[in-house]
């Protein structure tokens, strides 16, 4: 039974689409006709290993790069293509990388806080409920520091989502922790993603933290997308042997 076409009826516009992305180094293209759409509470992992152009897509999507061709959209609005393109600052992106350090000179509160617009007792009330929310309210005026580095972590989770951004970027943000702490983390951040009315693309070279996060992976090779589908279709149902090696390869 198709029921294609009453599902694309149904879906609202996506929180983030990218159309037809292409970006050459040194007259190669590194990312090479990529498109894909994220709805608001959807979480997309970017697989592929590494060398494939994750972290290009994400810089081209956050502003701090520009793509020789192609167009982003959020919520149905350009904001970039190879005429115009909105700052970054204005694009209502949060960033999360694996060494996107806190301020060690700032209170873990400050840190959370520092993004944020408005007064200042809208802002410590957005400080605190995310605080609370990964568990941590009570270092609020304790320094980074103080914290272990999966603590660490879920401060720079809670300061990227304090502004409430429209699109959450994540590249490879769990790579620099402890592999006991991983897991956990990972499904802590996942449950924080999905009470944020935020889309999620969320770059990774291990199958098993896409299989983990994702309700939909695009995974790559050279910079194209191979396959993109669920965790359970793609991981069963591979588009080729290399995507087969892939994804049986340990690491
Ligand atoms: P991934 O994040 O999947 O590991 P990247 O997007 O970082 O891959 O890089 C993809 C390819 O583009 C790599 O071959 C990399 O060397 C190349 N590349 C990335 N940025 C630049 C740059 N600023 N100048 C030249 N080559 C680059
Ligand atoms: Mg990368």
């Amino acid at each position: 039974m198709n029921t294609a076409p009453e599902v694309r009826l149904m879906q609202t516009t996506p929180r983030l689409e990218i159309r037809n992305l292409v970006r050459h180094f040194g007259g190669r293209a590194v990312v090479d006709d990529v498109s894909l759409s994220i709805q608001a509470g959807q979480v997309t992992c970017l697989l592929g290993p590494s060398g494939c152009g994750k972290s290009t897509i994400l810089r081209i999507i956050a502003g701090v790069d520009m793509q020789d061709r192609g167009e982003i959209y959020v919520d149905g609005t350009l904001i970039c293509d190879t005429r115009f393109r909105v700052p970054p600052e204005h694009r209502e992106i949060g960033l999360m990388f694996q060494d996107f350090a806190l301020f060690p000179h700032l209170s873990v509160g400050d840190n959370v806080g520092f993004g944020l617009k408005g007064n200042k007792d809208a802002k410590r009330a957005r400080v605190e409920e995310l605080l609370a929310r990964v568990d941590l309210l009570r270092f609020i005026d304790g320094f980074p520091h103080q914290l272990s580095g999966g603590e660490q972590q879920r401060v720079a989770l809670a300061r990227s989502l304090a502004p409430k951004p429209r699109i959450m970027l994540m590249d490879e943000p769990f790579s620099g922790l402890d592999n006991r702490l991983r897991d956990g983390i990972r499904d802590e951040t996942l449950s924080l993603l999905k009470e944020e009315d935020t889309a999620v693309l969320l770059v990774t070279h291990e199958p098993e933290e896409a299989m983990r996060m994702a309700d939909e992976i695009a995974l790559m090779r050279g910079g194209r997308i191979v396959q993109q589908g669920a965790p359970y279709n793609v991981y069963t149902r591979p588009v080729d042997h290399a995507a087969v090696a892939f994804f049986s390869d340990t690491n």
